[in-house]
């Protein structure tokens, strides 16, 4: 079993290559994807700098929170797993109770 620093642990370097790889909230609610061609933009344009279709109103982070669990407190997208998220430990999720029988 992992104990509880360590979960929280792996969830950090999760997070840590989400913002990496430029998934991380910060990055999501700069960029826009266009439904047309899948080009990312910046949140600040209105059309597709590939193909000039007319960008989303939302944010890609915006999208995928409505896809995905967010921190209430922090807007850190959470894995469905995570019951605590890894940037503020906000409960995101009621622990589910174990049956500790012994
Ligand atoms: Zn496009
Ligand atoms: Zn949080």
């Amino acid at each position: 079993m992992m104990t509880p620093e360590e979960i929280k642990r792996i969830e950090q370097i999760w997070e840590e290559n989400m913002e990496h790889f430029g998934f991380g909230p910060i990055s999501m609610k700069k960029q826009k994807v266009c439904k047309n061609c899948g080009n990312l933009s910046h949140a600040d344009r209105q059309f597709c700098e590939e193909c000039g279709h007319r960008l989303p109103r939302y944010t890609l982070f915006q999208i995928y929170r409505h896809m995905h669990t967010v921190c209430p407190h922090c807007d850190t997208v959470l894995s469905k797993n995570m019951l605590f998220c890894p940037k503020c430990s906000t409960q995101v999720k009621p622990v589910k109770e174990k049956q500790i029988t012994n």
